[in-house]
């Protein structure tokens, strides 16, 4: 027999935070964010407190990406919480073919369900092998705030979603980048569900999928299977595109991305960072991705927090319909929580869950206590190889054509190497990639030059100083 402790799996929210922050926003949202506690359960055997966790995911691939890919950090996050001697991944049945069991779950989850259901998307004629990435339901045009730092962004994107079927293609590629939390996501998500009730075949897919899906077609040989999947479909829509790892993986991305945009099928795109930036792609499928309509957004101004802020605390009503947060209370968490959208929204729902077993309005104080661990320090800003050379050669008074020329002179070689110093510890740029900026020399240069600076400015304080310097200025 086995009993079901609730109190273990009220563990979950915390273990959620703890694995987030292990594997990181992206990669817990991609493959955690559907997942649900389905039970936990101890044997009557010999050992009673040997507790099993059993999660619940709503697609096969997502159980068998975590199990593969986070099985370790999944149960070493539970047990930094609770006593739990294993976890266990089902797949949830679709809502419609076992109704009981459903039903005895809480509405809200039944809503979910039943949203994913009717929304996450298959190309049809695909028989499983190449379904749609999860897509949350919460993710629509309508829930978006549009500001200054979107709006051109939601725009373009709503645009190409509401394009009909045999439309000429407006933006294409249309490419779409920001930093973390910024609603890459979130706009994509809500083009897939637009594209696929405007009767085209839309398939939204996470780069991650994409390479996982390649790498299982290519076990079973059936890679032309892969590719003439991708060639039905109408719209293609891939996030998270820094993530696209794997030589072979790249190089099938960029055929399908000519072949799409050839025949004048449309594809969107987010990244993290500009094209011109993703070290991971060839010359041609980088300039086909600049080609295109290429839109930065730019982090939250003070007012759109706010009002994404009133938006979440909406949503969050319909299953805490007394959550009441004063204007007094949400204008100062706008001003606190400076970093992401998801901040905003871990706020909202943390609030939610306080007024949910308080019963009473929430005051400045608790807002303040329950914030407090969400306000990080400023994620670091998105440094820019031109930028470190510009503000480079401006101090060394040379020009930035000298700092990418042949040129070998001292006066020119040092500012080099100190700017492709800077542009190895303060962006995520491969050493290939930055010798490609550097006027296009070798990764080993590139190297070299990484390791004088830093033997340099072990030994020398006047050089050490400038160097700390060129950081914080450009870190600013
Ligand atoms: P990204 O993919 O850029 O990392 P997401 O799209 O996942 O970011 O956004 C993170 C969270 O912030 C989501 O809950 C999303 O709904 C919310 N969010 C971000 N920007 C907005 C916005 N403009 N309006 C409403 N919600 C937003
Ligand atoms: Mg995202």
């Amino acid at each position: 027999m086995t009993t079901v402790h609730t109190d273990h799996a009220q563990a979950w929210p915390s273990v959620q935070a703890i694995l987030r922050n292990k594997i990181g926003d992206d990669h817990y949202d991609s493959w955690f964010g559907l997942a649900h506690v389905e039970s936990v359960t101890n044997s009557s055997g010999p050992n009673k407190d040997q507790y099993t966790v059993c999660l619940s995911v709503p697609t096969q691939f997502l159980k068998s990406w975590i199990v593969k890919h986070h099985m370790e950090a999944l149960l070493s996050s539970w047990q930094a919480r609770a006593p739990i001697a294993a976890v266990e991944l089902t797949v949830r049945t679709p809502a419609a073919y076992v109704p009981t069991s459903v039903a005895e779950r809480p509405q809200e989850e039944r809503m979910e369900q039943r949203a994913h259901t009717t929304l996450t998307y298959t190309a049809p004629g695909s028989d499983d092998l190449l379904g749609s990435s999860p897509v949350d339901p919460k993710h629509t045009f309508s829930t978006f705030v549009v500001g200054r730092a979107n709006a051109l962004a939601h725009a373009a994107v709503k645009q190409v979603a509401e394009g009909k079927r045999g439309d000429a293609v407006m933006y294409n590629p249309l490419y779409v980048h920001a930093g973390v939390g910024l609603g890459k996501t979130h706009l994509l998500q809500a083009a897939a569900f637009i594209g696929n009730s405007h009767e085209r075949r839309v398939l939204y897919m996470t780069a991650e999928k994409f390479v996982f899906e390649f790498a299982q077609a290519l076990k079973r040989q059936s890679s032309m299977a892969f590719k003439e999947i991708l060639r039905k479909i109408d719209v293609l829509i891939i996030d998270d595109l820094q993530f696209l790892q794997g030589r072979s993986a790249q190089a099938e991305f960029g055929h399908i991305l000519n072949a799409l945009i050839d025949s004048g099928r449309q594809v969107v795109v987010a990244a993290d960072r500009p094209p011109g930036d993703l070290d991971l792609l060839d010359d041609r499928t980088r300039s086909r991705l600049v080609g295109g309509l290429v839109v930065e957004m730019g982090s939250l101004g003070q007012e759109t927090r706010l009002n994404i802020l009133k938006l979440k605390v909406a949503q969050a009503r319909v299953y805490h319909p007394g959550l009441d947060i004063p204007e007094a209370v949400l204008e100062y968490m706008a001003g606190a929580l400076t970093g992401s959208g998801r901040e905003l929204e871990g706020a909202v729902k943390r609030l939610a869950a306080l007024g949910a077993v308080d019963a009473q309005p929430i005051s400045l104080e608790m807002a303040e206590r329950e914030v407090r661990d969400l306000i990080r320090p400023q994620e670091p800003k998105r440094v820019k190889i031109e930028d470190i050379q510009r503000v480079v050669a401006r101090h060394y008074n040379v020009s930035r054509a000298d700092l990418l020329s042949a040129r070998r002179t001292a006066n020119v070689v040092r500012p080099r190497q100190i700017a492709m110093y800077l542009a190895k510890v303060l962006t995520l740029r491969s050493l290939p990639e930055i010798g490609r900026r550097f006027g296009g020399r070798d990764h080993t240069t590139v190297l070299h030059a990484f390791r004088k600076i830093e033997a340099l400015v072990a030994r020398d304080r006047e050089l050490a100083e400038e160097i700390e310097m060129f950081e914080r200025q450009l870190q600013e």
